[in-house]
């Protein structure tokens, strides 16, 4: 265990970032790195208590009190083994991950008052902290290297997409021997890591390093390749002993007012990946580039994409203001984001429409403040009568969440069984299509416990078959899927399962 009285003896520090004024300059990441004692120190509070409960708060089960120990211990190839048996990307969820781990540490249950902050603090382990520098320790001393599996078993698996739920069950299943391809429709393998979180929070050169280490295991990327477009179902279903779909939720929740549709007005997934894009280096065809660059700009919604599209509009110089407006009676979570520029943030507001002006951009926006109640064990949206408001705004961001995988394409002609949440019976994506037409629902690609659809074969993990969540959640489906999929070929398996997985195969 860490120092017996390392709890006591030492307080929780939080990471440092980058000043304000600096980082705004550019899209690197805002976290400094502890120096090798402080993070051994921090690690050192871990109490290693009788019964610890962290692991239990981590979908992937990491084993944080072993980890902890052996920081403090300096023993970091030890701690970066362990890390890696449950976790096969720990750079990531190091970065982005919001640490469900640090609610359920016994530590977090030990407040102070902050006399800076003037709040209370909780005094949770920096788990996240030390696993991050545990995963970048591994890859400066050239520890992370690419493992190949010893011997094949001529089985091959087509995984539909690239993000952490299709790059995990990629590693574990080629470590096991089978031909792995995985297909990606956009340019680069990676998914959300990608073309959704920003540089400033996850440095895509990390990205990369894992993709090549996973290329150089032996699996076969094949970007731009959009599976049920470019190639067929049915000629996967055709070359392959197994199907992995992959592909995420990104089908967007709709604003659907009037206005909607004005010149500024723009889902997150079409601003964000365009700057992660320029950031790379890429160029961006003017006539479709969007920037809020001088504009007052609107986010709708209060989430990680939320804080992402402001982050990336504080970045994208010259703002004149930026309001951010949540449906529901929160308002939106402080984030660094929040620390980098003054944001109107309002909670409980609907947005009733959007008004241009005579070339058709958007001018105004007209919302009103709303009152969640509980009746019958839902919760009612009434409007506050009187509470009718005008913003002037040049761009309006939409990040409302997402409802749920793309139907066209693969879903549909698979004729894949999907789930609602909150309700028992299955639909058609027919069904689904129908239901969208009149309200918002929210839906996922129904798999067994043993990850497969209800077709032969075909199986579902990360945000597709869960709905928008986690990376840390994306991870444990891809290494559950590949467990299930490895099982089906082979008749057994010896790739691990997670705490998690007590009820699956
Ligand atoms: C803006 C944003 C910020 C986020 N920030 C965080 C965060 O900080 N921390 C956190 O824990 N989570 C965060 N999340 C959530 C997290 O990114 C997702 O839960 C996770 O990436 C889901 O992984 P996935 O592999 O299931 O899908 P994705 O990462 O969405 O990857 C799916 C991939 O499939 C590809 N694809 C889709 N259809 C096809 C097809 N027909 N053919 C070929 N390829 C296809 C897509 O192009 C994509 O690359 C964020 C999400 C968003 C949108």
């Amino acid at each position: 265990m860490g120092k017996e009285t390392g709890f006591l003896e030492f307080e929780k520090v939080n990471p440092s970032r980058r000043p304000v004024a600096e980082r705004i300059l550019d899209y690197k990441e805002y976290e400094i790195n502890y120096a090798e004692f402080d993070i051994r120190q921090q690690a050192s509070r871990c109490m290693n208590c009788g019964i610890p409960f962290c692991h239990t708060g981590c979908p992937l089960g990491n084993m944080i009190p072993d980890w902890n120990d052996l920081v403090y211990r300096g023993k970091w190839k030890e701690a970066l083994d362990i890390l890696h048996s449950t976790n096969n990307f720990p750079e990531f969820t190091g970065r982005a991950c919001p640490a469900p781990c640090e609610n359920t540490c016994v530590l977090n249950d030990y407040y102070t008052l902050d006399p800076q902050e003037k709040s209370i603090k909780k005094n949770a382990i920096t788990i996240e902290q030390v696993e991050k520098h545990i995963a970048d320790r591994g890859w400066q001393e050239g520890w992370i290297k690419p493992v190949p599996p010893k011997m094949l078993t001529g089985k091959k698996v087509a995984i539909i997409g690239s993000g952490p739920a299709g790059l995990a069950a990629a590693q574990q299943l080629r470590r096991v021997g089978h031909d792995i391809t995985v297909f990606e429709k956009d340019d680069r393998a990676g998914g959300l890591l990608n073309y959704g979180i920003p540089d400033f929070k996850l440095d895509k050169s990390l990205v990369r390093r894992r993709v090549e280490q996973i290329t150089a295991e032996g699996v076969v990327f094949k970007t731009n390749v959009d599976v049920g477009k470019d190639i067929t179902i049915d000629e996967l279903l055709k070359e392959y002993d197994a199907i992995l779909i992959a592909t995420g939720a990104q089908h967007a929740r709709k604003l659907k007012v009037e206005g909607n549709n004005l010149k500024g007005v723009h889902y997150a997934m079409d601003y964000l990946p365009q700057q992660n894009k320029i950031v790379a280096g890429d160029t961006i065809d003017p006539s479709v580039q969007i920037s809020a660059a001088n504009k007052t700009a609107t986010i709708l919604g209060g989430g990680f994409t939320g804080a992402d599209c402001l982050g990336t509009i504080t970045r994208q110089k010259g703002k004149k203001k930026v309001y951010q407006l949540e449906l529901v009676d929160m308002v939106p979570r402080p984030t660094p984001a929040h620390e980098e520029t003054e944001t109107d943030c309002r909670a409980g507001i609907l947005t009733e429409k959007l008004i241009g002006d005579t070339e058709g951009n958007v001018k105004e926006l007209h919302g009103v403040r709303v009152n969640w109640k509980q009746n019958n064990g839902n919760l009612v949206m009434e409007k506050i009568p009187g509470s009718e408001f005008t913003i002037k705004t040049d761009a309006v961001f939409l990040a409302m969440g997402f409802l749920g995988p793309q139907l066209e394409g693969l879903v549909q002609e698979l004729n894949l069984n999907l789930s609602i949440r909150g309700q028992e019976q299955l639909v058609t994506p027919q069904d689904i299509l129908k239901m969208l037409e009149e309200k918002d629902t929210m839906f996922s690609i129904h798999t067994g416990k043993n990850f497969m659809t209800n077709r032969d074969g075909v199986f579902a993990a990360g945000d597709s078959r869960r709905g928008a969540s986690l990376l840390v959640w994306a991870i444990w489906e891809g290494r559950e899927a590949a467990r299930c999929i490895d099982k089906y070929l082979m008749g057994s398996t010896e790739l691990p399962s997670s705490p998690q997985a007590h009820d699956i195969i």
